[in-house]
């Protein structure tokens, strides 16, 4: 029998850290990392048509469909660097995305998930820390970077604010919906007896760390 080459599934609350460890997983495997918000902006950036597309609905604030981004996925998918395996950050979000991508690798590819965990409590305190300057757009945080004069901007002085989806409120919403749409991947990663799932309320080196050990594991 053929063997299967392996893929990386990354999934986690907002606020997680898992687009940073999804990286460092990449270059230790030496496999592309391929995030769903990277490569929309990067179709767009280069004018293809479904990057184009795509751009109609993010102007609009509206979600991209599915089927778009399956489109642009599989497109990716078919690029040499990904052969031989590759790390997923963004994607599949929910079940219908996940059938989506099982359907397209078939049996070429075995894939793993990576939960990245963190409670809802240091979720809503990462995010809610967040400070933006909407002058020059640095960013800061509250207890992990936070301004030298409190309230504004290092750079340029401008008073520092809170992005509408970084509020408190907004962030257990987008929470709700995230647990809604992962619990399809958690069960899948289960039953399927590839499921890795990893402290996130760690320092980003020790989760690291820990990513790294499970990984050697199954190798
Ligand atoms: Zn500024």
């Amino acid at each position: 029998m053929k063997q299967a080459y392996l893929i990386y599934i990354f999934f986690g609350p907002p606020g997680s850290g898992k687009g940073t460890q999804s990286n460092f997983l990449g270059k230790k495997l030496g496999l592309p990392v391929i995030s769903t918000g990277e490569l929309l902006r990067y179709e767009e950036s280069i004018k293809s048509p479904l990057g184009l597309k795509a751009r109609r609905y993010v102007k609009h604030g509206q979600l991209v469909p599915d089927k778009l981004i399956h489109q642009i996925i599989a497109g990716r998918l078919r690029k040499r660097d990904a052969a031989k395996g590759f790390i997923l950050d963004g994607y599949p979000r929910d079940a219908k995305q996940l059938d989506d991508l099982l359907k397209l690798i078939q049996d070429k590819y075995t894939p793993w998930l990576i939960e990245v965990k963190v409670s809802d409590r240091e979720v809503v305190n990462r995010i809610s820390g967040r400070r933006v300057c909407n002058n020059c757009g640095a960013s800061y945080h509250l207890v992990y970077n936070p301004p030298k004069k409190g309230g504004l901007c290092d750079v340029c002085g401008h008073k520092l604010s809170i992005r509408e989806d970084d509020k408190p409120a907004v962030v257990r919403k987008r929470l709700a919906d995230y647990k809604d749409s992962a619990d399809p991947l958690l069960a899948y990663g289960k039953k399927q007896k590839r499921l890795i799932s990893i402290n996130g309320e760690q320092s980003i080196a020790k989760v690291r760390q820990d990513i790294f050990k499970a990984i050697d594991k199954i190798k």
